[in-house]
């Protein structure tokens, strides 16, 4: 790289997307710092299902979707929940999702996301080869099970929408289902098997060892947070964080997770984020063994191996970023898993909750600011951060850089709600 393009880039940051962005921009030679607030392992990005679900191009608002939603809010397990004191402030990310959820859009999303999570494996290779993170990742596919044919038919439309994005989905039936997950129970009558779809064994490890990669190949890792941005002629300049420190740069990358849409205000651009708060529990002795990471359709909640255990997790809470979390609902899919897995020991687990930071239509930002040309957002990938990371890294490292990316950004771009 000539010296004229080598930049001093401020990173806000330390999730996957933080970490992916400031990791291909070093490679580009750039000098980058990442400004984190919080202790390393407790992000979103740490605790959550650990997928590289590169088959989920489908977004959530479908065509219909709106009639199952007072079901799942009247039912004490149902997987989505909304706090009343919550609903105005709600309403216009609520009014944005269900325009979202006709079939032109439904169906022009996909396609956007297809071509993205393209090359989300082969984009994370460098990154896990170089810091050694290879042997976290497991690709064997995924099983979603249905506890009926009439549940799999429901589901037609997504599953069609996928396969027509070239995605591979292999109907199962329940003796196919038992060759894969011998220790799933009566409840599992039939499902799909995608085989495109990996999982990392310890997300948390993933970030802590990438992090430490970033300091190895000559980042500076700053624990503070970022509060104020100061301009010059301007342009944003420099940054001023709660500790006290003015960090100057040539390029700000906005990586914050649910917070970015903050920052974003701070710096002109309005973009209706929400936090769609989510649930686990880590059971180190779980009785069950699992092959796979399972999906259970119809109860919306998934059990992913990892290397402390079985992870079983899911729900959709609209509660906003600060409220305490309510870990009933960790209960509550332990209770779901335990009707799939009866031989699941639900005991000694550890409980988590988790901020995704979610669009109206399931797309992330991936883009300049509207209106300063040395800013970037990378934010708002709800449920497929750890899945899209490193093309969202790659791709800001090609924005920074003025080269061409791989893929239109026209569906990603901040703006696209104005
Ligand atoms: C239950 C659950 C299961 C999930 N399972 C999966 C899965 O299987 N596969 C998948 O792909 N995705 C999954 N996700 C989603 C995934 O975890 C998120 O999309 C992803 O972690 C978002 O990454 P991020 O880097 O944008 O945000 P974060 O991980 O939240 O990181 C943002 C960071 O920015 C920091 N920050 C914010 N503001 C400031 C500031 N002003 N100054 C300094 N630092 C700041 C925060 O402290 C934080 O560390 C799951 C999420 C949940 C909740």
């Amino acid at each position: 790289m000539s010296k004229g393009t080598k930049k001093n880039i401020l990173v806000v940051g330390s999730g996957i997307i933080g970490l992916c962005s400031a990791s291909y921009l070093l490679k580009d030679g750039h000098s980058v710092t990442i400004v984190e607030r919080d202790p390393l392992g407790d992000s979103a990005s740490c605790g959550n299902a650990g997928a590289i679900a590169a088959t989920e191009i489908v977004p959530f608002a479908l065509p219909g979707l709106w009639k199952d939603v007072p079901g799942w809010l009247l039912d004490p397990l149902g997987p989505l929940s909304l706090r009343l004191t919550y609903l105005p402030k709600f309403l216009p990310w609520l009014y944005l999702f269900l325009k979202s959820s006709s079939h032109q859009q439904v169906e022009k999303t996909a396609s956007a996301m297809s071509a993205y999570l393209k090359n989300a494996f082969d984009d994370y290779a460098p990154l896990l080869g170089e810091a050694g993170l290879q042997s976290l990742l497991k690709t064997e596919g995924s099983l979603t099970v249905y506890k009926s044919e009439k549940g799999r038919e429901k589901d037609s439309y997504y599953w069609d929408l996928t396969r027509r994005n070239g995605i591979e989905a292999h109907n199962l039936s329940r003796s196919e289902i038992l060759e894969r997950e011998p220790q799933l129970g009566e409840l599992a009558k039939c499902g799909v098997y995608t085989p495109r779809w990996g999982h990392f064994a310890n997300p948390a490890d993933l970030i802590k060892g990438l992090a430490e990669q970033f300091t190895r190949n000559g980042g500076t890792y700053i624990t503070d947070e970022l509060e104020h941005i100061e301009h010059q002629d301007s342009h944003p300049a420099s940054a001023r964080t709660k500790g006290g420190q003015n960090i100057a740069f040539d390029q700000l990358v906005v990586c914050a997770g649910a917070w970015s849409a903050r920052l974003a205000k701070k710096l002109g651009d309005h973009f209706p984020l929400d936090t769609e708060r989510g649930y686990n529990t880590t059971l180190p002795t779980p009785g069950v063994s699992l092959n796979n990471m399972v999906l259970f359709a119809e109860d919306k909640f998934v059990a992913t191996p990892m290397s402390m255990g079985l992870r079983i997790g899911g729900a959709v809470e609209f509660a906003g970023i600060e409220a305490e979390p309510n870990y009933k609902r960790c209960d509550a899919l332990l209770t779901l898993a335990k009707n799939y897995m009866p031989n699941l020991n639900g005991t000694g687990g550890t409980k988590w909750m988790g901020r995704r930071p979610s669009t109206p239509d399931s797309a992330p930002v991936i883009s300049q600011s509207s209106h300063h040309s040395n800013v970037h957002y990378a934010f708002g990938h709800g449920h497929l951060g750890i899945t899209g990371g490193a093309v969202t890294g790659r791709s800001i490292a090609d924005l920074v850089a003025g080269r061409p990316t791989d893929f239109d950004l026209t569906p990603f771009r901040i703006d696209r709600f104005n």
